[in-house]
């Protein structure tokens, strides 16, 4: 921009004030400046970065390959047979009773795809709509891990409730039990479970979530699980929360397609629970989006109906991929944390010198080539020095371009 936008941006900010919940949305997602504007987020900032420079993109989560031909060809098909109008509030019949036999397949959980499953635009939807009708004032806390996606503060603070972290520690990241313990009270509305866990790669222990499950039943609080990697998991199969002892009347189960077809774009999601708490997340919903993606609800059941192979295959290509990254990165002089699920790998840059991960993530596609994710862009400001010098590098991409990533970081080596 030249100088009269600067002087057009800057006045505009100076003179204007808009009031409304964005700003605590934004400032929630620690996205709002000392001029008081609120900055793009931290996924959006770094792709742009790594269009502009060149860089190879390890930072934003999104493969760069298509999925399975037969999905891609159901949304082709469905748009040449006219599913093209608004679908059913829900979602359309056909996905729905995809996901609740999908359910059954790999959990065992038999669900009523009437009246137990919601179809949404993406996780995302599914996970604000939740929080948005669960939590209802100043008073309602929400429990997370930390770091958490960034999502979750931002709905926290629009939805007006605290925010309550349970700190992940380097390097395994599972969470203090007893810290697990303090955090959760009578006032709080949701424990928000994110398995496998996005920055940190963490796939929770039994205890863990049994641990959950007993808090939140002690303080009558509903689990909201985002299991978005469920398929991505590297250590045997995903055990979601929802079939535990005691938590399936009290637990909304998210998921989405992205991640497990390579269709990030699509954007379609789902929530799975006992009918009320669906029926409470549908009566947000449908003045959300109310619905979306017609086309792409057909070819995401194709999708769910792939035979077991499909989704042990794409866990086993993941873990090859996570593996070069990691060897690439432990190369170039990171200490490294070994994830057990999900697209990302954590390192530390302490051992190459860096004291501040977002310093450092603006300065690799100069340094070299390539873009990463700040840990810091997942905490609370106050929790911010504990994740400092650590770094979230995204394995969902080709080989070619994980292994020309690891030929480049070796610059960092010296
Ligand atoms: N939750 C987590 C943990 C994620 O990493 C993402 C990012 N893709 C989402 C939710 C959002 O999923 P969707 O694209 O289906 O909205
Ligand atoms: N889930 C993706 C990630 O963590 C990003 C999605 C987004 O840009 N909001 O990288």
């Amino acid at each position: 921009m030249g100088p009269l936008g600067l002087v057009y941006a800057s006045s505009v900010s100076r003179m204007r004030v808009i009031p409304g919940a964005w700003r605590r949305t934004a400032a929630g997602a620690g996205l709002i400046g000392a001029d008081g504007v609120a900055r793009p987020t931290i996924f959006a900032e770094m792709s742009a970065l790594a269009v502009h420079t060149g860089a190879l993109n390890l930072g934003q989560g999104f493969p760069d390959e298509d999925g399975p031909a037969e999905v891609l060809e159901a949304a082709r098909e469905a748009i040449a047979h006219g599913v093209n109008q608004y679908p059913p509030g829900r979602g359309i019949p056909d996905l729905l009773a995809a996901i609740a036999e999908h359910q059954h397949r790999f959990y065992g959980v038999s669900l009523d795809p009437a009246r137990e499953v919601l179809v949404t635009a993406g996780a995302t939807e599914a996970l604000a709509a939740s929080l948005l009708a669960l939590i209802d004032g100043p008073e309602d806390e929400v429990v997370v891990f930390e770091p958490f996606y960034d999502s979750y503060a931002a709905v926290v603070a629009l939805a007006g409730a605290r925010l309550v972290t349970v700190p992940l520690r380097w390097p395994d990241f599972q969470p203090d039990l007893d810290q697990l313990r303090a955090a959760v009270t009578d006032r709080t509305r949701v424990i928000l479970v994110n398995d496998p866990h996005n920055p940190t790669g963490a796939v929770f222990t039994a205890e863990v979530r049994s641990e959950v499950v007993a808090l939140a039943n002690q303080h009558d609080a509903v689990i909201i699980t985002d299991e978005v990697y469920e398929h991505l998991v590297f250590g045997g199969p995903h055990a979601p929360i929802a079939t535990m002892p005691g938590a399936w009347e009290r637990t909304i189960s998210i998921s989405s397609g992205g991640k497990t077809f390579s269709t990030t774009g699509w954007k379609i999601g789902w929530a799975t629970g006992p009918a009320d708490l669906v029926d409470a997340v549908l009566a947000v919903k449908q003045w959300l989006t109310y619905v979306s993606g017609a086309p792409f609800q057909p070819a995401t059941a194709t999708g769910l109906r792939l035979p077991d192979s499909y989704f042990t295959g794409i866990a086993q290509t993941l873990q090859s991929k996570r593996d070069v990254l990691g060897a690439g990165l432990v190369a170039a002089g990171f200490d490294v944390s070994v994830p057990s699920g999900s697209y990302f790998t954590v390192a530390d840059a302490g051992p190459l010198g860096a004291t501040d991960a977002a310093d450092f993530c603006r300065a690799l596609p100069q340094r070299a080539g390539v873009v990463a994710i700040p840990l810091t862009a997942f905490t609370t400001p106050e929790n911010r020095r504990e994740y400092a010098t650590l770094v979230r590098f995204a394995a969902c991409k080709r080989v070619d371009v994980l292994e020309e990533a690891a030929a480049r970081l070796l610059a960092l080596a010296g």
